[in-house]
């Protein structure tokens, strides 16, 4: 029973892929109270009350791909493109470090401008100037390219496997294979990157026994940083007319992957603020640790339009939400932030 299985997580002993579908599955009000309970639970016995803060710079809106869901995607000729230059992008953390943060995650599209040298100036350039811990989300690299950037700096790397599912995989994404970007995060592991995956909650064609099929590969492949997000719809893509996904299933996700994968970072991410005015304060309640404040140059930040209506994250807010929750910001944050 679904009790029982909670108690099975809590006593250590791993589930199978069913059990954790029969977790996920379930509409029952009673049953999910208990599951995000247990996750929030299961957060404060593994990684304790302190929620880290990271500040994200979107450096780049141009994108080789053409994933259906994205607005970034190539094919969309309506989004105003722009790219930060090197000495822009290392301004910004510099800016970041100033207010005390000490991670600062690099996100952009695929971007093949910002070739291998122009990354390592960059991932150099930031850790003489801040020392800042970095974090890269630039898609799918080459495994000289990421040994070069992890070579030049670079701690993190976030790669999300979207849907672990092949047909859910497919029918989101025109122009990637599976096999190559599992090939890719298991690079990352290879390197010595502390590895960030994840998925998106409420694909076409997503069910929940795929969703549990995520939560087993981000287990098997022993992913050190979980990124789930209800899909959003975004203009002017070929997913523009359908549903967002659903908030309960994102934040039953976020349980799940802490009680399975325990000792790990999760974000309660922006998406999940963008679906619901109180999205990530419930994700940080259900098992979330960390939360991604946006330090995109305001100039731009409406360019990375990812998905419509996107919310942003500053820093105020976001430790004004930690304390009101009566979790703990971490000591880089300076009190009076
Ligand atoms: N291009 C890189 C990549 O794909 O890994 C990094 C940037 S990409 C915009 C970062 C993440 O945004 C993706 O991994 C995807 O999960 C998420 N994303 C993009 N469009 C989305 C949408 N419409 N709804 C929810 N998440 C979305
Ligand atoms: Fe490009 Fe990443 Fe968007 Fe796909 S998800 S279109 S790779 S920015």
């Amino acid at each position: 029973d679904f009790a029982g299985l909670i108690k099975k997580i809590e006593a250590g002993q791993d589930l199978s892929l069913k059990e954790i579908e029969r977790l996920l599955a379930s509409e029952n009000p009673l049953e999910v109270e208990a599951l995000l309970a247990a996750g929030d639970k299961m957060r404060q016995k593994t990684v304790g009350d302190v929620v880290d803060i990271r500040g994200g710079i979107e450096f780049s809106n141009y994108c080789r791909k053409n994933c259906n869901y994205c607005g970034l995607r190539r094919a969309n000729t309506s989004l105003l493109r722009y790219r930060m230059t090197p000495e822009e992008i290392i301004k910004a953390a510099v800016e970041m470090r100033k207010l005390g943060l000490s991670t600062v995650i690099l996100q952009s599209g695929e971007d093949p401008w910002y070739t291998e040298e122009k990354m390592v100036e960059i991932l150099r350039g930031i850790k003489s100037e801040t020392g800042m811990r970095i974090t890269m989300s630039i898609g799918e690299r080459p495994r000289h390219e990421l040994e070069a950037f992890r070579k030049a700096g670079a701690n993190n790397y976030l790669l999300r496997i979207e849907s672990a599912n092949r047909e859910v995989f497919k029918l989101a994404h025109p122009d990637d294979d599976y096999d190559v970007r599992v090939k890719n995060i298991r690079d990352l592991k290879e390197l010595g990157y502390v590895t960030g995956s994840g998925c998106i909650v409420g694909l076409p064609g997503q069910r929940p026994e795929h969703l549990a099929e995520d939560i087993v590969f981000l287990r098997d492949m022993g992913i050190n940083m979980v990124g789930l997000g209800p899909f959003l719809p975004a203009r002017n893509t070929p997913f523009e007319n359908l549903p967002p996904g659903d908030l309960l299933m994102s934040l039953k996700m976020v349980a799940v992957a802490r009680l399975v994968l325990k000792h790990v970072f999760i974000p309660s991410t922006t998406a999940m603020a963008t679906l619901s005015p109180d999205g990530l304060k419930r994700g940080l309640l259900s098992g979330a640790n960390v939360i991604m404040v946006n330090f995109t140059p305001t100039a731009f930040r409406k360019s990375y339009e990812i998905y419509s209506n996107k919310a942003v994250v500053t820093l105020q807010w976001a430790v004004d939400l930690v304390k009101s929750l009566g979790r703990k910001l971490p000591p880089y944050i300076k009190e009076t932030a």
